[in-house]
């Protein structure tokens, strides 16, 4: 029998929790012949919620699922850790500045960076979710000197996973019919999902779409400020597609992408397609036996490169506000 591989969730106790927890424990997050080992991690006063949310995982008796432990301390919760997601972060409440996020999250993703140097497994794979997600890794990154940079990510991919359902309905095809789309920059709305690489069918999707006005003001918009038009709609943040995503990703990670495809990741920077070397930014990925590479070679239009910059001048300015933190 396999040796159960150990996934910590922080934020355990919270929404996007809620809706990933099950999913992992049921196999879907790695697969189903793949046993795991939960390890919670909470604030103190959200330990009694995560304790309820287990007794619910027992409930479901997944034979996958070979213990869970809950725990407050960044150093139990990531002590051998193979799989990280890092959900839990400081929300940006009415009236607060950038700073003062950023600085609040450096308080959660120093620590927890820190631990995961000291106590993850060697192997560690980690992904931030909790916003500012890309700053938020790049926080956790530099606590961590001695893990590989590039195994620290951010999610993009609820990003493209909506920006590949837009395209697929107004091209009256299936979203198992879109490729190589690709999400650049930062995971905020000044993210930028660009279809001109993209193929819908095996036909370039730019051309297929042939409307750039479509492009520009109501594609673009639509996926940037989704998260928005569903808590206006439901009354709730997008918690299970979030979730979704957050399996999507550390599955395609694990298991490579398809030939002939890519997906989305916030990944360090190597400096290609000109953004600065360190940044975490969302790039097209390929993915083989558990590694990734950025793709290279390909053609950025004018178009595109003007929000790529705009999106990646953000992410720089995070890192600038960070280091004066005293965080990098
Ligand atoms: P959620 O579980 O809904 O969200 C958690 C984080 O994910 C937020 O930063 C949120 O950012 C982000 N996020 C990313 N993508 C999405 C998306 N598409 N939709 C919604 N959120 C998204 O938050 P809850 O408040 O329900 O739960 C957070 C939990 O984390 C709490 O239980 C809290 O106690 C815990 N926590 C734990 C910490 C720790 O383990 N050390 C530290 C801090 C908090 P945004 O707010 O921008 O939407």
């Amino acid at each position: 029998t396999r040796t159960p591989v150990n996934v910590t969730v922080t934020g355990a106790a919270g929404n996007i929790g809620y809706a990933l927890l099950f999913r992992i424990a049921s196999g879907q997050l790695l697969g189903a012949d793949v046993p795991v080992k939960l390890r919670l991690l909470e604030i103190t006063p959200a330990l009694k919620a995560a304790e309820g949310t287990a007794m619910e995982l027992d409930d479901c008796a997944f034979p996958l699922l070979r213990g869970i432990d809950i725990s407050d301390d960044p150093n139990v919760a990531f002590d051998g850790t193979n799989v990280a997601l890092l959900v839990g972060a400081r929300p940006r409440t009415k009236g607060m500045e950038r700073g003062d996020l950023l600085e609040a999250n450096g308080g959660i993703f120093a620590p927890q960076g820190k631990a995961i140097n000291g106590h993850a497994a060697d192997d560690v794979k980690i992904l931030v979710v909790g916003n500012p997600a890309n700053t938020n890794a790049l926080i956790a990154r530099a606590a961590a000197p001695d893990v590989p940079a590039e195994r620290f990510t951010a999610m993009t991919r609820l990003d493209h996973n909506r920006a590949a359902t837009q395209l697929a309905k107004k091209l009256g095809a299936g979203v198992e019919d879109v490729k190589k789309l690709t999400i650049w920059g930062n995971h905020s709305a000044t993210q930028y999902p660009d279809i001109f690489h993209a193929e819908v069918a095996g036909r370039n999707a730019a051309e297929a779409v042939g409307d750039e006005k479509w492009l520009a003001e109501d594609f673009i918009p639509t996926v940037a400020k989704r998260g928005a038009a569903i808590i206006e709609a439901r009354g709730a943040s997008s918690a299970a597609s979030a979730a979704n995503a957050a399996i999507d990703h550390v599955h395609t990670w694990v298991n490579g992408t398809a030939d002939g495809d890519w997906t989305s990741m916030g990944v360090v920077s190597d400096g290609s397609y000109g953004v600065p070397e360190g940044l975490i930014s969302s790039f097209p990925v390929t993915t083989k036996d558990g590694s990734y590479e950025i793709v290279q070679g390909l053609e950025i239009n004018e178009f595109s490169r003007a929000r790529i910059d705009a999106s990646v001048k953000e992410l720089a300015e995070e890192r600038d506000a960070v280091r004066a933190l005293g965080l990098l």
